[in-house]
């Protein structure tokens, strides 16, 4: 495993961003666009984590088609209804759920035997069902037969048609209606009421707590259907067979119509199976009846969730890059992947889009960052290193002018008898150029020194104005070779604390830059001014110019601008960056400002009379 060296802060920043804009774009994208997705993911898990067939609870009493056809179709619900109720009662069921709406007022001989056969019905539950902005109910004659009323919700048809939740309660015009399944649940229970916990988020019905947190209005049930379907038996085959009623006893039976032609509230299931309303009113009964409970993950649980992922990932591509980091990531997405497996597991659902567009976006993202940013650093680097292979190049070119002088005079002396003069005239150069190149030397090991803060620094009180008049005391021949004129302004008398040498170095370095980079005929100016605390040494120059942008890496090593490159002027791109280093190390600040083709300032501000720091 390939361990890296630590980010730099604003890196870190930059790929934390990354990482969280994944998230944000995630969670954004999922919530909104991919609930087919989750609908899918749901039905799957549902399928593959189906419960071992169990005894139920509930019966369905259908009427079929037989039933329809032999009894007399449609229009005989009333009477078939009564011959059922009649015929359901001789099982003795414990409750008994009718799941139509009777709300208007039939032939009064026929809702008269309904309604004996109703008043002998034990724990009768009736149905409801909003119909414009109101509840429709059965008419008080049949209601008062009921010992609750429940709803039915009206065909909830959502996205793809699979009936995947039943609401618990419905509220239309200030009326709240408990869902049918409920109150038979209630009623089968033997429960007075149904208990709302004060938090919200579940219901009481004797000693069965069901959770049931709002979502908007609603506050669905999660239905586990039996794959095997709830047994049934027909009202026709109850006719033909009135010992089948046996098969009733003490169940909750539910009464619907389940004919083809008829029913009017078919449905699919998340396996795929064709029902009919009736029969998911018994099925969310028997999910209230076995407690196998499913509710939506927590928004809190969700967006901790998606954080740790988001966090894995980027640690795993902070930490590791290469092989290590793909199979770990690797890991990350499989793992992401059974989080709602998991979740499913403890009967929470879990967003599945989510999971897996938050692993997959916080590690593609990562990724993508770590590609990009070792690239921007190979370049850098590979960048650097020409640049300072041409910076060696020219300082050994630069020594090599010293040594030809140093070895054409010191050969000359060796060869010919020369006359003292003209060899102590050449004993001068020799020295002056051997100086010249020692000096050379050293500077760039001073600064090499002083950038890995190994250099003590002196500390010594000096004045000001010497170091400028020497500085342009030196320039001055060069400025003269270019027809350039050089003023000194004014100067301060301030006395400045530090290494004199190092100073001399970064004024004497602006003025040859400025002498350098300014075409004939053109001025430059000098200048030292106290200004409060400090003394300001500025170089102003008609030369050139920078715009911004090459302003702001002027101090970078080895840069030099494309203008400098064309002007012909020999440079090395070294020589601010140094300027920048001596300033800085004498608790001070550069200031430069610049403007192509009508010159530059350059001013060193330095703290007056305050003695230098050493880093
Ligand atoms: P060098 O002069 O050896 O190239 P420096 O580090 O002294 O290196 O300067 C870096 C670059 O900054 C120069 O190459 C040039 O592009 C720019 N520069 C410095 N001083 C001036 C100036 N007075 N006018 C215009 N450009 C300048």
């Amino acid at each position: 495993m390939k361990s890296k060296k630590r980010w730099p802060a604003k890196r870190l920043a930059a790929f934390a961003g990354v990482i969280a804009a994944g998230v944000a774009i995630a969670m954004t994208s999922s919530w909104a666009l991919t609930s087919r997705l989750n609908n899918y993911a749901y039905d799957f898990l549902l399928d593959h984590m189906r419960p071992a067939p169990w005894t139920t609870d509930s019966i369905v009493v259908s009427i079929d088609e037989e039933t329809l056809q032999t009894m007399g179709g449609q229009r005989e619900y009333r009477a078939i209804l009564a011959d059922a109720l009649t015929r359901i009662n001789a099982g003795k069921p414990r409750t008994v759920a009718i799941d139509m709406i009777l709300a208007d007022r039939g032939d009064d001989q026929l809702d008269a035997r309904l309604e004996k056969a109703m008043l002998a019905t034990p724990n009768l539950v009736l149905s409801c069902e909003i119909v414009g902005n109101g509840w429709e109910d059965p008419i008080p004659r049949f209601r008062q037969t009921a010992v609750a009323l429940g709803e039915v919700y009206s065909v909830r048809r959502k996205e793809d048609g699979v009936s995947r939740v039943v609401p618990l309660e419905q509220t239309q015009g200030k009326v709240r209606r408990w869902a049918l399944a409920l109150e038979t649940f209630r009623v089968f229970r033997g429960a007075r009421f149904i208990e709302e916990e004060s938090n919200d988020n579940n219901l009481v019905v004797a000693d069965s707590r069901i959770p049931a947190p709002r979502e908007g209005a609603d506050r669905p049930l999660w239905i586990r259907y039996r794959y095997e379907g709830i047994p049934s038996v027909s009202v026709a085959s109850l006719r033909t067979n009135p010992a089948l009623a046996s098969k009733l006893t003490g169940k909750a039976v539910f009464v619907g119509v389940t004919a083809m032609s008829a029913a009017r509230d078919r449905l699919v299931n998340p396996y795929g199976q064709d029902m009919p309303g009736v029969e998911i009113n018994a099925q969310a009964f028997e999910t209230l009846q076995q407690g196998r409970f499913l509710t939506p993950a927590r928004n809190y649980a969700v967006i901790a969730v998606c954080f740790i992922i988001a966090m894995a990932a980027g640690t795993i591509f902070y930490l590791m890059s290469g092989w290590w980091s793909y199979i770990l990531s690797a890991a990350l997405l499989i793992a992401a992947h059974s989080v709602p497996v998991i979740f499913f597991l403890g009967g929470i659902i879990f967003p599945y889009s989510l999971a897996i567009s938050t692993a997959w976006l916080s590690v593609v993202g990562a990724a993508a960052f770590q590609y990009f940013s070792t690239r921007r650093e190979l370049r850098t680097s590979q960048s650097d290193k020409a640049r300072y292979q041409e910076a060696i190049h020219f300082v050994t070119h630069e020594m090599r002018t010293p040594l030809t002088a140093i070895q054409g005079s010191s050969e000359l002396m060796g060869r010919y008898n020369l006359t003292d003069d003209k060899r102590k005239q050449m004993a001068q150069m020799i020295n002056m150029e051997s100086k010249r190149l020692a000096r050379m030397v050293q500077t760039f090991l001073d600064v090499e020194r002083l950038s890995e803060g190994q250099m003590e620094m002196k500390r010594e009180p000096f004045p000001s104005r010497l170091v400028i008049e020497s500085c342009v005391d030196r320039v001055r021949p060069l400025a003269e070779r270019k027809q350039i004129q050089l003023f000194v302004d004014s100067l301060s008398d301030d006395t400045l604390l530090g290494d004199r040498e190092l100073l001399e170095y970064a004024v004497y370095n602006l003025l040859t830059n400025a002498v350098k980079y300014s075409p004939a005929e053109t001025e430059v100016h000098v200048e030292s001014v106290r200004d409060g605390d400090s003394l300001r040494v500025s170089v102003r120059d008609q030369g050139i110019g920078m715009n911004a942008k090459e302003l702001r890496s002027i101090f970078k090593k080895f840069y030099r601008t494309k203008k400098a490159e064309a002007s012909g002027e020999a440079g090395t791109g070294i020589g601010l960056s140094i300027v920048e280093q001596i300033v800085v190390h004498h608790s001070g600040r550069m200031e430069v400002s610049s403007e192509p083709g009508k010159g530059s300032t350059f001013t060193i501000i330095l703290p007056a009379g305050v003695t230098a720091t050493t880093k």
